[in-house]
């Protein structure tokens, strides 16, 4: 288990806690793009739902390719993009851009590589999935 902390923008959503790390992932998806503002968005994988959050957060439900429920959780005063979770697993994904604990930030691989626009850099030394591995 390893310990993070972290926060939002405007610091009113604050979590920390315990969590098994399964892997940390770029993702290029149309979805993460959407949901982050950014080209791609970096996700810790946590296997489950052990941080304890604080402040009130904002759920948006939509339905991915696979057909499962996916929750993204943002900060329901400054909007930034913190948590998903997905209706077929018991863990959750943590935005990196959150935590304090910027060592921790160390992709193992990137995912839907083939959505990537062409600017994005792809560190294509780590291990690829062309969707979201199961
Ligand atoms: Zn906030
Ligand atoms: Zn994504």
């Amino acid at each position: 288990m390893t310990e993070i902390s972290g926060s939002c923008l405007c610091g009113q959503v604050k979590f920390s806690g315990d969590v098994d790390i399964l892997a940390v992932a770029n993702c290029h998806c149309d979805d993460c793009r959407k949901a982050t503002g950014a080209v791609y968005g970096t996700l810790l994988f946590a296997k489950e739902k052990t941080l304890t959050i604080e402040g009130e957060t904002h759920s948006f439900d939509h339905t991915a390719d696979s057909g499962n429920t996916l929750t993204k959780i943002n900060c329901a005063k400054c909007g930034s993009p913190m948590f998903t979770s997905n209706s077929s697993r018991s863990g959750m994904g943590i935005r990196a851009g959150v935590i304090d604990q910027n060592d921790l930030i160390q992709p193992s691989r990137y995912v839907y590589g083939d959505r990537a626009i062409a600017t994005t850099p792809i560190d294509d030394t780590l291990e690829s999935f062309p969707e979201m591995p199961g």
